[in-house]
């Protein structure tokens, strides 16, 4: 068989990227609007500090007003809260994101709460996830949206298709159920207690993965042919034993690429696959947000 094609998230974010920055210019030339996000950051995970700070160069790298808060871990949530509220009437914001996960001691749900919907660029807010299972417009999760313009650049009409998601995270499992949902896929939903996950997953012809488990997807787990999305992102020791001993590591996916991309016909690698979508959807998150708030239908991201 063919080896899988591989889906450059990399190349595909960049043009998301350029449709940003052109609904930036619009809202900026043609209506005197520069989108604001405003990033928070809660302590010092250094993965987390990487996350913010890559959002918030890309954000003014597109031209966008950007801020970003960088509280000590032990804030307390009414000072946090505080922040959030601000951020809510602040006019030159349009996008909050508080970076998750929060520090032990604080309440990620009344956070996620606190934030005025129409700035919930992070989707997660309850009232956006009511919208989307509903099918009312609102604001989407960034990393299932970067997944579905994948999905739909690679395959066109989803249609009956078969799609199995693993994972049922707030933040991506669950979202991307709805989304494959209402693009008329028939849906199921794995997780850590789904039984026989293996036949489960081999009856996928769109198969998502979101678990955090280094490379636990198999080939003998895949459809001939089915298209793989590997949303994982796992730290693991270097290929090299000195490296290795060094402490050096390696970013690797929940998928195991090189066994699954001989079964698979198109696979997304890590990294390069859906990570570098996630930011470029968020910015685009931003400047939706900003439109709306104003009533204005962007031509750059019609
Ligand atoms: P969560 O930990 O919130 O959720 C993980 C999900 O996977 C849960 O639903 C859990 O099931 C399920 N799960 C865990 N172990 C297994 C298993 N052995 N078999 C089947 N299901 C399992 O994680 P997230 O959804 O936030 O993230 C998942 C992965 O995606 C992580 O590696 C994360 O780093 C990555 N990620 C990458 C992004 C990107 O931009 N590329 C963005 C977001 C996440 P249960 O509910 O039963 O516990």
């Amino acid at each position: 068989m063919t080896p899988a094609a591989v889906i450059d998230g990399k190349a595909f974010a960049e043009g998301v990227r350029a449709g940003v920055v052109r609904a930036v210019t619009e809202l900026k030339d043609d209506y005197g609007i520069t989108p604001g996000l405003a990033v928070v950051l809660v302590g010092d995970d250094p993965a987390s500090a990487v996350y913010v700070r890559n959002k918030g160069e890309q954000a003014n790298a597109a031209g966008m007003h950007s801020v970003t808060h960088r509280l000590p871990a032990h804030t307390s949530q009414a000072d946090l809260l505080d922040l959030v509220r601000q951020l809510n009437a602040d006019a030159s914001i349009h996008g909050i994101l508080v970076q998750m996960p929060l520090p032990k001691g604080l309440d990620a749900d009344a956070v996620i709460a606190a934030i005025d919907p129409a700035k919930d660029v992070d989707g997660l807010h309850p009232l956006s996830a009511g919208r989307l299972s509903a099918g009312l417009p609102g604001l989407v999760p960034c990393t299932p949206v970067g997944c579905m313009m994948l999905l739909k650049d690679r395959l066109g009409d989803l249609s009956g298709m078969h799609a199995v998601m693993v994972g049922r995270s707030n933040l991506m499992g669950k979202p991307m159920a709805q989304l494959l949902l209402a693009a008329n896929c028939t849906v199921t939903i794995a997780h850590s207690r789904t039984r026989d996950l293996p036949a489960v997953c081999r009856v996928a012809d769109i198969l998502v993965v979101a678990v955090g488990q280094a490379e636990m997807v198999k080939a003998d787990w895949v459809k001939p042919g089915a298209t793989v999305l590997d949303v994982g992102m796992n730290r693991v020791s270097s290929r090299d034993p000195d490296k290795a001993a060094a402490g050096k590591t390696r970013l690797v996916g929940d998928v195991d690429f090189a066994a699954v991309s001989a079964v698979a016909a198109q696979i997304t690698p890590v990294p390069g696959g859906i990570g570098p979508m996630t930011i470029a959807c968020l910015l685009r998150n931003a400047v939706l947000a900003c439109a709306e708030a104003r009533g204005i239908r962007l031509a750059a991201l019609a």
